[in-house]
């Protein structure tokens, strides 16, 4: 049956809005790029290009500019790149520590951001709503007025339930069932969506996007602070279980004679590789933060035993987890976040020793170990990204009225 002209013309607009998302998603991930680059990157053909990323113009969402030529003959390609001020969303992260606020825009820049201490331990709702709210408050006056975030992305150290926003299990701020998504939603007033999520899903996030997995597709990033969390990239894809409770590898029983751990049970990964493990090994209070794991490192570059031994417990039983978990996932990258990476040094060749003594020989042979590169900020970048993911699969229905005009002049 031949299809009517209605359905055609609509048929015709769905193919152009996935295709303006092509280029915006290219875009926002690689960086300015050359439209021979974009028709490379996205498939779609040079006249599609040009048609497409002049409605980008047109929206004000890109700007062309002219190319540096360098030695190539012919016209130099004008290279197409985001205006990074035309779309911005609200990072926030609250850390066991620390508690953080970016303006990130579109394209993945940091327009501005900030991070203050927190008092480790328990805290309640109403504290941390509030110190949020001062951040973002901070962040806004900062920033040009009238500039309004597209949405807001929070990333939290505990078991967040995506759709609902709600912190199902937080054992480091003593959190169980807390509806965090609502109440910022009603004390921030901006009038966008408030999306919230694991640190350790969206650490994983920010750096298959743009850290130290940028270009591996089954990504294991294994997070570590007082608690060990992890994310996982599946074919380039979250995998966030039924309702957003999975990687968490920390809880992983890996010690039936161990430790008691935050969650209640026993033998939990992280009461073998969590801060609170080096630290006590280590002989420097449990609760001593990142300044006592900085002396035990500086003990350890000093060669003092008793840094060294704890390291090496460390990186044995994170060889083992490490194994386990390789052997389930089959990762081409494991991405070690937060504490891991500092103590990477010490324990990159106890992890490799152990993972090849325990992990199966085909796996094992594919997976590369390495530390993260974005530091203690990818949680929080990572938030910043998942608060673009709507934009970035649907540019017309998020770039609002500019889109539509274009979208007019153009049909
Ligand atoms: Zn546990």
């Amino acid at each position: 049956m031949l299809a009517g002209r209605e359905e055609l013309g609509q048929r015709s607009e769905t193919v152009r809005r996935a295709n303006l998302s092509a280029i915006v998603r290219a875009l926002h991930l690689r960086g300015p790029l050359s439209r021979s680059e974009l028709v490379a990157t996205t498939g779609l053909t040079r006249s599609a290009i040009r048609s497409l990323v002049g409605d980008l113009v047109a929206g004000d969402f890109v700007t062309e500019e002219a190319a540096v030529r360098l030695g190539t003959p012919g016209r130099p390609s004008p290279l197409v790149r985001l205006v990074d001020e035309s779309a911005v969303v609200l990072a926030l992260e609250i850390a066991v520590d620390s508690a953080a606020v970016a303006v990130v825009g579109l394209g993945g820049r940091v327009l501005w951001s900030r991070r203050v201490e927190r008092p480790r331990g328990h805290s309640s709702l109403d504290e941390i709503v509030a110190d949020l709210s001062h951040l973002a408050a901070t962040a806004r006056a900062r920033r040009p007025a009238g500039e309004t975030p597209i949405g807001v992305g929070v990333a939290v150290a505990g078991l967040v339930n995506r759709a609902t926003g709600l912190v199902a299990f937080a054992p480091n701020l003593g959190w169980v069932d807390i509806p965090l998504g609502d109440r910022l939603a009603e004390v921030l007033q901006v009038g966008v969506p408030v999306g919230i999520a694991n640190e350790a899903d969206l650490g994983a996030l920010a750096e298959v996007r743009r850290g130290a997995a940028r270009d591996a597709r089954d990504v294991l990033y294994v997070h570590a602070e007082v608690g060990v969390g992890g994310g996982l990239i599946v074919d380039g894809l979250p995998l966030s279980g039924s309702a957003g409770y999975a990687g968490e590898i920390g809880h992983m029983p890996v010690n039936p004679a161990g430790r008691v751990c935050h969650c209640g049970s026993v033998g939990c990964w992280e009461t073998e590789v969590g801060e609170g493990a080096l630290l006590a090994r280590a002989g420097y209070p449990v609760e001593g933060g990142t300044a006592a794991v900085a002396a035990v490192l500086a003990d350890a570059a000093a060669g003092r035993p008793e840094a060294l031994l704890a390291l090496d417990h460390v990186g044995r039983w994170l060889g083992l987890g490490l194994a386990g978990l390789v052997n389930i996932l089959d990762p081409s990258r494991v991405v070690l976040g937060g504490l891991f990476s500092r103590i990477y040094p010490f324990v990159a060749g106890t992890v490799e020793a152990e993972l090849d003594r325990r992990a199966l020989a085909a796996p094992r042979g594919l997976v590369s170990v390495v530390p993260a590169s974005l530091g203690v900020d990818a949680p929080l970048l990572g938030a910043a990204e998942m608060t673009f993911e709507p934009l970035l699969a649907d540019p017309v229905a998020w770039l609002g009225p500019r889109m539509s005009l274009v979208q007019l002049a153009s049909a």
